[in-house]
């Protein structure tokens, strides 16, 4: 017997968790099924950062991120204030070349409408040197969110919390093109759904779901997964004596730094890498570079030390990024041919509302809300509403000796 429902959401990360909340206010029939701790995927293993588009050359891209800082999360914002991680966040670019600087805050200025200014403070008494000499600092803010308060607040009504199960979907099943059947292991049951609608919200886990789809045709019908890119991304975690700083600090190789705070003693940095362990050694010796310029008198025993490795998935339009933005999908969902198919193209946390109406209003244009809110205990099922960690919260900092052998990294000062 399977499980009739209007809509079956897989995954319990910020597009899957956004989506129910849209639907479930218009009446659907929902259920969402994720496999592990809510935001337990890509979603905590993020900085959570809210940004702009100012990272991106593609037009479209720009627009949209700039849709969902403005309109979506702002209200998001209203609503739930205690999402923000770092009341008075601000993003910091820093130059060398003043014609370089001026030219990039015109674009972003005036092509965007970006918020992008020249810095005219003092930051924190605490910017390199060389850098109040010949450069220059733009800025421009923008909103961090404590992670686990951010998904509090997207089960934080009960209809939403009753439409949440523990439980990780298997086997998608095709017919005469279109979802026929999915499988689920939930609560050690093999269950089995029959959604007028499925949306793959899994995020890494939307391609082995889609590789495992029963259907003749899987090559066509899945091509455009071959842009699949499927990438480690490591944060360095810097604890200590370290002033809150956010920014891109292109002079020492494109230093980014995110930072966090803890709570009124301690700020957290995590540095962003892309790529694999054998470069955090370059990584580290940026950190410590600036951290040197920062506070040429700190002692590196003072800090403490740890990373952490998470899946960035994104779907990119072209393999290769261009200019200096980079390229990812613009259309955000995909249906793949099978006509009551959503897959969310995962990119950026920031997008996930404009995705989730994109969504919605392809489900609303093909099937009308069943009067019925679907019941859990009708079927035997039990709400699932555990909250993951911050990634970083859980990483074990050791001292930054310990650190260096850990990593057999050579002495960087
Ligand atoms: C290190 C890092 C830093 C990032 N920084 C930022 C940032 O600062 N700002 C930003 O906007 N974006 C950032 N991103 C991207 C952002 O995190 C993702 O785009 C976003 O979190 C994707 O959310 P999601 O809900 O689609 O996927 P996820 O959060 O990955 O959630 C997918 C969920 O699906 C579940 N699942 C998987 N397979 C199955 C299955 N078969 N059955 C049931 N459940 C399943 C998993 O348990 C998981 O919880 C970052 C990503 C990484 C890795």
């Amino acid at each position: 017997m399977s499980i009739n429902l209007d809509v079956l959401i897989v995954g319990g990360g910020v597009q899957g968790l956004w989506l129910l909340n849209d639907l479930t206010g218009l009446g659907y029939s929902v259920l969402l099924l994720t496999k592990d701790p809510l935001g337990q995927g890509q979603t905590l293993h993020s900085q959570l950062r809210i940004q702009g588009g100012h990272s991106f050359s593609d037009e479209p891209l720009v627009r949209r991120f700039r849709e969902a800082t403005n309109e979506h999360w702002r209200s998001f914002i209203e609503r739930y204030p205690e999402v923000r991680a770092f009341g008075d966040s601000r993003l910091l670019f820093l130059y060398r070349s003043n014609e370089r600087a001026i030219e990039q805050e015109e674009t972003w200025r005036n092509k965007y409408q970006l918020n992008f200014q020249q810095y005219q403070g003092n930051l924190l008494n605490n910017l390199p040197e060389a850098t109040s000499d010949s450069g220059i600092v733009l800025e421009s803010d923008e909103t961090w969110l404590d992670g686990q308060r951010l998904i509090a607040a997207l089960i934080s009504t009960t209809e939403v919390r009753q439409q949440i199960c523990h439980g990780e979907v298997t086997e998608i099943i095709l017919n005469n093109g279109s979802v026929q059947k999915v499988r689920a292991m939930v609560n050690g049951n093999d269950l089995s759904f029959k959604p007028k609608c499925l949306v793959l919200a899994a995020g890494d886990g939307n391609k082995p779901l889609l590789d495992n789809t029963i259907d003749g045709n899987k090559e066509s019908l899945f091509a455009r997964f071959n842009n699949f890119d499927n990438k480690n991304y490591t944060v360095l975690v810097v604890k200590g004596n370290i002033p809150p700083l956010t920014g891109f600090f292109q002079e020492f190789g494109g230093l980014q730094i995110f930072s966090r705070m803890v709570d009124e003693n301690e700020i957290v940095w995590l540095v962003p890498y892309e790529g694999i362990e054998s470069r955090l050694q370059n990584e580290v010796e940026k950190v410590t570079r600036f951290l040197s310029q920062l506070r040429p008198s700190r002692s590196q025993q003072d800090l403490l030390w740890g990373f952490y490795t998470g899946r960035k998935v994104e779907v990119t339009q072209e393999i290769q990024p261009t200019g200096r933005g980079r390229k990812i999908a613009v259309e955000a969902v995909e249906t793949c041919g099978v006509g009551n198919l959503f897959v969310a193209l995962p990119s950026w946390l920031t997008l996930a509302p404009v995705v989730s109406r994109r969504i919605v209003d392809q489900i609303t244009e093909s099937i009308a809300p069943t009067t019925q809110m679907f019941n859990l205990q009708d079927h035997g099922l039990s709400s699932y509403n555990e909250i993951a960690l911050e990634r970083w919260r859980t990483v074990d900092c050791s001292s930054w000796k310990q650190f260096r052998e850990d990593n057999q990294l050579e002495e960087v000062y």
